[in-house]
């Protein structure tokens, strides 16, 4: 099932009335960010089902990007169990929640701002991300 992104602005908007100012909005964003990452790093620390095995990322100017970019890892090892991968994917909701409200505050379209950033990611690829 494709979401609807305007839709998904839109509903947000009608449900808004706690917190209607920005100021709230803005700190609720924080917020909502803090608890999603909480609950990547409680599958860590309190259930296991992913680690985190992080190191220096080595990029070498003697390869190429693709070769570069094949060496790169995410520092994740696991899958997420469906408990975890429930409460992660709840946090996101919640988190597109927010930024739908910031976008309704500051009347923005969350989709066009999608389009737009997809129309750069592909305009300018991989560079985009370095
Ligand atoms: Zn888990």
């Amino acid at each position: 099932m494709s979401c609807d992104c305007a839709e998904f602005q839109e509903y947000t908007a009608n449900l808004q009335f706690r917190n209607k100012s920005i100021l709230d909005i803005v700190t609720k964003l924080g917020e909502q960010n803090a608890l999603l990452n909480r609950a990547v790093f409680k599958s860590v620390t309190h259930c296991g089902c992913i680690q985190i095995n992080a190191s220096k990322q080595i990029i070498s100017n003697d390869k190429t990007l693709e070769e570069n970019k094949e060496n790169l890892t995410n520092h994740v090892e696991g899958e997420l169990c469906p408990r975890c991968r429930e409460k992660v994917e709840e946090e996101i909701g919640d988190l597109l929640f927010y930024l739908a409200s910031l976008c309704n505050a500051l009347n923005l379209n969350l989709d066009e701002v999608m389009k737009y950033k997809l129309s750069n990611l592909k305009t300018l690829g991989i560079f985009n991300l370095l």
